[in-house]
């Protein structure tokens, strides 16, 4: 058993062609476990941190600004947690390749995604691409107490009166 987490982000386009339930139905096929789910605005910190290996790259900004919603007015995604057996490799098989004109036609890419006139790739879905990653992306996106499992450890800390969970 290799068992392995995966943040999947339906992006703007997704929410604005209204493909969140076929998102999910095809994630379904995997067997997978969604062990956490939230709608969220996205800043452009987060945005930013998000992508940030992909910082120097000509499509940053226009990336950024494709994640916040603002070329689809929609400014939220779906983010969920994935959880089980291969569960990168499986949900990244699903997605298809990154370019929407080269992934498998059946993949979730292939069938919904298109290349603006801009040249930036609207592909519906974003995928963890290693356990690394999705580990670092995981923590940006949830909280400990967001996730219904102990995925990595975490810790207890005073805010005025409360106890809340933070990522150790
Ligand atoms: N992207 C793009 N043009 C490119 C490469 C990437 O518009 O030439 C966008 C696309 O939306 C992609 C995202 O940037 O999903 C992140 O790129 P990455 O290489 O991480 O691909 P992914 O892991 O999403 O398949
Ligand atoms: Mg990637």
């Amino acid at each position: 058993m290799n068992n392995s987490a995966a943040l999947i982000l339906i992006k703007p386009d997704g929410l604005k062609k209204s493909l969140t339930g076929n998102v999910l139905a095809r994630l379904s096929e995997t067997k997978l476990e969604i062990v956490a789910a939230r709608m969220v605005r996205v800043s452009k910190k987060l945005a930013e941190e998000h992508y940030q290996s992909l910082s120097d790259k000509p499509f940053f900004k226009a990336l950024v600004q494709y994640i916040q919603g603002e070329l689809h007015d929609r400014r939220k995604v779906m983010a969920l947690v994935y959880w089980g057996e291969d569960a990168i490799r499986k949900c990244r098989n699903l997605a298809g390749a990154t370019n929407p004109e080269e992934a498998e036609p059946t993949s979730i890419r292939g069938s919904y995604g298109r290349i603006t006139t801009g040249g930036i790739y609207e592909n519906v879905i974003h995928v963890s691409s290693d356990e690394t990653e999705a580990e670092r992306e995981i923590k940006l996106w949830f909280t400990p107490d967001e996730i219904i499992v102990d995925l990595y450890p975490s810790k207890e800390i005073k805010e005025g009166e409360k106890k809340v969970k933070v990522w150790k």
